[in-house]
């Protein structure tokens, strides 16, 4: 087991940031912890990058206690913390420089992480002259400097434009990689409070709502999740007990103005029966588009509160 956390509990004063959590995360896998803000996913990753100490419970990374072989387990995490706090003063190549001395690793390493994240043209630049998108690569190439076997990553895309986005997700992906000779790739544990990120990079979701896993699985159970939503906007009001009618309609949800949810247990693209509906009742279709929205519809219906 690559990390095990064990019924951790952690309070700020009178407040349960966590509450019980516990799960299990394979050697290999690449586990997304989706939750809204405040869930406490930060607190969580703290705690296992031994920055934080839990109020009970334990947990262990590689088999090593976060509280009593704190160093072994440092060894074995490469930690993005969240905000990716760096020396704006400082060049790239000074800071991974200066980092793997700390770690005691040789220069290759440094060569190594500046190649393998992309930073080859920006590493003689100061850190506080790069784009959001090439601070968070040096955050990710200062992670994996000591060459960690678990990467633990708090929200690595926040803040990013949807190329930079694109490109830290690729490299996150390709560190969760198997090796060509069979080897697992690292283990990674990102948090997010995007589910499509879980769904582009992760095997695994927990969901964490308040401080409590509200949801563990696999993403490919999720996807043969056979739920279907379709979502279209009509020219007028519809009732929905009408919109009922339509074959294998499960249930209606109107969201806004005259835009309905229309929930079908299939897998076929049920958009042309909509649009059937729509002609045989002189109605006019504005959008029409169909979610197969699994995670995110668990997402709102486990994180909202009732
Ligand atoms: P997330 O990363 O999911 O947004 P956090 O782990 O940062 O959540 O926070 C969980 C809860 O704990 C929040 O309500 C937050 O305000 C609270 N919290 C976090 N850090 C502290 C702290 N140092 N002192 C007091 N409360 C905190
Ligand atoms: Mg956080």
């Amino acid at each position: 087991m690559a990390i095990k956390v064990s019924n951790i509990t952690k309070e700020y004063g009178s407040q349960k940031a966590l509450d019980a959590i516990s799960f299990d995360v394979k050697r290999g896998e690449v586990v997304g912890l989706l939750g809204p803000n405040g869930a406490g996913k930060s607190t969580l990753l703290k705690i296992l990058t031994t920055y934080l100490q839990a109020t009970s419970g334990n947990a262990r990374v590689n088999r090593f206690d976060v509280l009593s072989e704190k160093k072994q387990v440092q060894k074995s995490v490469g930690y993005l913390p969240e905000h990716n706090p760096l020396y704006l003063e400082m060049y790239v190549k000074e800071y991974l420089l200066f980092n793997a001395r700390v770690h005691g690793v040789s220069k290759n390493n440094v060569e190594k992480v500046v190649a393998q994240t992309g930073l080859l043209t920006e590493c003689y630049k100061k850190i506080g002259q790069l784009s959001k998108g090439y601070r968070q690569r040096v955050g990710i190439a200062n992670a994996l400097l000591h060459n960690p076997s678990v990467l633990i990553l708090d929200e690595p895309t926040t803040g990013l434009d949807p190329n930079q986005l694109l490109e830290i997700r690729d490299l996150i992906k390709s560190a969760g990689k198997p090796h060509p000779d069979g080897t697992p790739g690292k283990t990674v544990l990102l948090s997010t409070h995007i589910m499509q990120e879980v769904e582009a990079i992760c095997d695994r979701v927990i969901i964490i709502n308040k401080g409590k896993i509200v949801l563990d699985k696999n993403l490919n159970d999720l996807k043969n999740n056979k739920e279907q939503i379709v979502e279209v906007e009509f020219d007028y009001r519809v009732e929905e007990i009408a919109l009922q009618k339509i074959p294998k309609a499960k249930k209606i949800e109107n969201s806004v103005g005259f835009v309905y949810q229309i929930y079908f247990d299939t897998e076929a693209d049920m958009r042309s029966s909509v649009f059937d509906f729509a002609h045989d009742n002189g109605l006019k279709i504005l959008q029409l588009h169909q979610k197969n929205t699994s995670l995110e519809q668990l997402f709102v219906e486990l994180t909202t509160q009732k």
